[in-house]
């Protein structure tokens, strides 16, 4: 790669980032640390209608959790600051201009009234309105007024934009990086506005190549719902000159429904139960919810490996990445043409492999805050303890609770079902005996533990079955848990008699 690779990451703040923005973020991110290169992070919010209080700064809050690093850019500054575009307005009128000047561009003075009434006529013939060269020259623009016309209206403080002058019937030749080579024919697209005298704002097209431009963007990765936008970027880097030094392109494909067709979306998530936002998201308008993947408990670690691998593949049936290992064999190549189907099912399955890898001392961490939510003090060393028991069986720390509670809560209410069929018969004397064995061991480590009581049953010729599910009833409460020697290990000869004790107190044998 010859010259320095620096990508951007360039959303702009209309909403809670999906999680398919955050996929674009990771891939550019993988490809600036592969290639020893720059990621930018811009924030285009020309738009200022759409901007919706909150957004930027949800991004920033989501690509922080993620790990995705940004060298330059909003909230880290750098050589072409700033970094957001409502902030470089000054810049953008000149560029509109020189467009205008080199007959690329005109102005157009139009109004909303003249705009409909052409669109109406449009339809009554059955065919859709186009603003292009067939209309250009019919309507109030710098092609149709005099040049004093122009300046006499601009003067007056009439509203104009300034649109991008398409040619007619010319072959735009392309390249991506995904899709390979691409034409278009000029005569299918329209006279893009890129600049608005109303807001004195340049719109999304001009704006975009003008800062790509100036931030010496090397490679644009972005979704291919811009794919319709690269003929008209393409022509602007040659309008402007710029065709050296434009960036190479990349349009990734497009998450789709877990049930295939269409794009993922917010419905999709909330029919079916699962987020399609990295965070949690609250509508400062409507006060609207959704879900996010750091509230309903993945790791991010987990929803990045998740997200690097729906469009790309390693080439290999490796499954878990790192984030090293992510940008070490991350690569273009291997990103598809086709659009990635989201399976709500394979981000739990992600999660649970995260969740199954952590030590006790990272489950403690994370375990702590419900524990004490529910009424538990515990030391890390316990809290770590039993979540790594039984951390195989759970898929979110979430889970845990309910997996572990009964070795922080000594059980006063016993399963019924577990009770009908084990409290009953010589079980509750044989439990009373079995106290009197625990009491006598010294050793209470699981393996002697097992050892002693296993002899025991042994030399009694009891059934083990009958025994253990007693004493199962009598420490858990219920049928569920771990090996019973991993559970009398964690609880302790003192808490194990008094559980013993309490239920041979308390629970009535079944007649
Ligand atoms: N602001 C555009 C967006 O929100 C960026 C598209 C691009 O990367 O060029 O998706």
């Amino acid at each position: 790669m010859s010259k320095q690779v620096r990508v951007r990451f360039a959303p702009s703040p209309t909403g809670p980032l999906h999680m398919g923005g955050v996929r674009t973020a990771l891939y550019n991110f993988l490809f600036a640390r592969r290639h020893g290169g720059k990621m930018i992070l811009r924030i285009e919010d020309t738009d200022s209608q759409r901007f919706v209080p909150g957004a930027e700064e949800y991004i920033l809050e989501s690509l922080k959790w993620c790990g995705i690093e940004i060298d330059e850019g909003v909230g880290v500054g750098g050589p072409h600051a700033p970094y957001r575009q409502s902030e470089r307005r000054e810049i953008y009128l000149k560029y509109a201009k020189q467009l205008v000047d080199a007959d690329w561009a005109y102005y157009a003075f139009d109004t909303a009234a003249e705009l409909d009434t052409l669109r109406k006529e449009a339809e009554a013939k059955g065919e859709t309105f186009a603003y292009n060269y067939a209309v250009r020259e019919k309507l109030p623009t710098s092609l149709s007024l005099s040049k004093e016309e122009v300046e006499e209206r601009i003067a007056r403080g009439d509203q104009w934009v300034i649109r991008f002058k398409m040619p007619e019937n010319e072959v735009v030749e392309m390249d991506d990086l995904i899709r390979g080579h691409v034409k278009v024919n000029t005569s299918t697209l329209d006279d893009k506005v890129l600049y608005k005298s109303a807001d004195a704002l340049p719109t999304y097209h001009l704006a975009n190549i003008v800062d790509d431009h100036l931030m010496e963007i090397s490679h644009v990765i972005r979704g291919e719902e811009w794919l319709p936008s690269l003929p008209l970027h393409y022509l602007l880097y040659k309008a402007f000159g710029w065709e050296d030094t434009k960036p190479q392109f990349a349009h990734l494909p497009l998450l789709l429904k877990p049930t295939g067709g269409g794009k993922l979306s917010k419905r999709d998530g909330d029919k079916m139960g699962f987020p399609v936002f990295p965070l949690f998201w609250k509508s400062p308008a409507t006060g609207e919810t959704a879900h996010g993947y750091r509230e309903d408990g993945y790791f991010p670690e987990a929803f990045v490996n998740m997200l690097a691998l729906l469009g790309w593949n390693p080439g290999t049936e490796q499954e878990i990445f790192s984030m090293q290992e992510l940008i070490d064999s991350f690569s273009l190549d291997r990103v598809s043409k086709a659009g990635a189907r989201f399976q709500p099912d394979k981000a739990k399955w992600f999660n649970a492999q995260y969740m199954h890898h952590k030590s006790d001392e990272e489950l403690a961490a994370l375990f702590q805050p419900i524990l004490k939510a529910n009424g538990v003090e515990t030391s890390d060393e316990l809290a770590g303890k039993a979540a790594g028991i039984m951390k195989e069986r759970a898929s979110f720390i979430t889970d845990l609770w309910d997996l572990t509670s009964y070795f922080f809560v000594a059980p006063t209410q016993y399963d019924e079902k577990q009770t009908k069929k084990y409290w009953k018969g010589e079980n509750p004397a044989r439990l009373a005996e079995l106290r009197e064995v625990l009491a006598s061991i010294d050793d209470f480590s699981l393996e002697n533990t097992e050892k002693v009581v296993g002899e025991w049953i042994a030399q009694k010729e009891y059934g083990m079955g009958q025994i253990m599910n007693t004493l199962r009833l009598a420490l858990v409460g219920a049928g569920k848990g771990p090996g019973m020697y991993d559970v009398t290990a964690f609880l302790g000869k003192e808490e194990c008699l008094t559980r013993i004790d309490y239920v041979l107190a308390n629970l009535k044998p079944v007649e």
